[in-house]
């Protein structure tokens, strides 16, 4: 295998949204940089393409809060250095049963981290949208300040284009095939399956549903990571009533609590449609998909025509779009040392579960500061450990 001739700092494999921003987050501290890409740039194969993510504040694990909070800064920061708009304000909307245990632990993380919130039953909420949401008697929705959509396309775009400008090198079209430890020197090398290799001191591996695959060959760790292939719907607001989704307006991003579990943004990226999705997916091999086939939208026609008081056409979406989730058995992340022989060289940063886009900042902040230090200040990762998968198969045990 020839060796390209260059060595660097860190090797970040994968350039989703979480390998764009960290190479970023790594090259802005003045380390060499390499950024390795198996696809071209910007593919929608992966995770991070599309219109529209949603970033709230509203989780039932209270630990996710700070790290929302602290990506809002970061958006913001990294806005101001490209000079453009990635993120759209709006507020958040959850919604589901009174009783709905994810929903109460939703309530309780505002408590605890002071966040101001409202709960209104049937008659407030439609009072508060003005009849665009209609809920049961025995449902509550559960109002705040903090929500929103990113453009994910453009975000992951903007991380690359800083990392660049901060001088990180930035190639695609190279599929790593291994990583090894350099047993006389040190590092790593990165091994490509068009016969180049790099060496790095160190290496950061983000490689979304591919990361089972991808370290069980380098490590022989199996990961529960599993891809899951899933669909986006936009559908139509009826005529007449547009602009009472649009973004900008009073119109928040919500969620609908229970099975399935449900969430949309207001109307951004086609005028006129609203997307309304189910979070969750298809099994699925992330080079063998699929591609659609099979989806069903029984559950999600039902509640785009109940919820949404039939202002919205709710016979069948308009427009789709597939995206892969990498869905760990408690859908929290995985950020940790790959350790064994790489020790704290190898870093990895995957299972984001269908809901890591709006961390993606912190994220960054979080894979560079361990790759460069060994550790991530200001954050607590027990949750996101590998080996809670040794202590128990499903991960973190969680009460609701
Ligand atoms: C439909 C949908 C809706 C979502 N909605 C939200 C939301 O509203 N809010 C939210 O916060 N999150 C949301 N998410 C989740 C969020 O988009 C993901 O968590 C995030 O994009 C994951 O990014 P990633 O970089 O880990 O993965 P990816 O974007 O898949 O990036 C991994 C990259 O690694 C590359 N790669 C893989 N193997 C190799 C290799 N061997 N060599 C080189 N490169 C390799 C891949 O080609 C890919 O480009 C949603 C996801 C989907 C699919």
């Amino acid at each position: 295998m020839a060796f390209s001739g260059e060595e660097f700092d860190v090797i970040v494999v994968g350039a989703g949204v979480m390998g764009s921003s960290t190479a970023y987050q790594v090259a802005k501290r003045g380390h060499k940089t390499l950024l390795l890409e198996q696809f071209d740039f910007l593919h929608h194969r992966g995770s991070s393409h599309g219109e529209s993510r949603t970033i709230r504040a509203t989780y039932p694990e209270d630990y996710y809060y700070p790290m929302v909070i602290e990506s809002y800064k970061l958006w913001d920061e990294a806005e101001s250095q490209i000079g453009y708009k990635v993120y759209f304000k709006a507020r958040q909307f959850d919604m589901g049963l009174s009783d709905d245990k994810l929903l109460r632990a939703v309530i309780s993380t505002c408590q605890k981290h002071s966040v101001p919130y409202e709960i209104l039953d049937r008659n407030q909420v439609a009072a508060k949208f003005s009849g665009r949401f209609d809920i049961p008697e025995n449902w509550v929705g559960v109002f705040t300040e903090y929500g929103g959509v990113i453009k994910p396309t453009k975000a992951v775009s903007m991380f690359q284009t800083l990392a660049l400008q901060k001088g990180a090198v930035l190639r695609d079209y190279m599929e790593v095939v291994d990583i090894k430890r350099d047993s006389v020197k040190g590092g790593v090398w990165v091994y490509t399956s068009n016969g180049v290799k790099f060496w790095g001191k160190k290496c950061v591996v983000t490689v979304g549903a591919w990361m089972t695959k991808l370290v069980k060959t380098v490590s022989g760790i199996e990961l529960p990571i599993q891809p899951l292939e899933t669909m986006v719907c936009y559908w139509k607001i009826k005529e007449g009533h547009e602009a009472k989704y649009a973004i900008g307006g009073d119109f928040p991003t919500f969620a609908s609590y229970g099975e399935p579990y449900i969430y949309g943004t207001p109307s951004l990226e086609f005028p006129g449609l609203i997307k309304v999705a189910v979070h969750g997916g298809y099994p699925c091999d992330p080079d063998k998909r699929p591609w659609g086939p099979g989806m069903a939208l029984g559950s999600l026609k039902q509640w785009v025509e109940e919820r949404l008081s039939s202002l919205v056409d709710s016979g069948a979406p308009v427009a789709t779009q597939l995206c892969m989730y990498s869905m760990t058995p408690d859908e929290d992340f995985v950020i940790d040392f790959l350790g064994g022989e790489f020790g704290k060289d190898v870093v990895i940063g995957g299972g984001f579960s269908g809901h890591g886009f709006k961390m993606s900042p912190v994220v960054g902040r979080i894979l560079a500061d361990l790759v460069l230090s060994g550790e991530a200040k200001g954050v607590e990762l027990k949750h996101f450990r590998i080996g809670r998968f040794e202590e128990n198969p499903k991960g973190n045990v969680k009460d609701f």
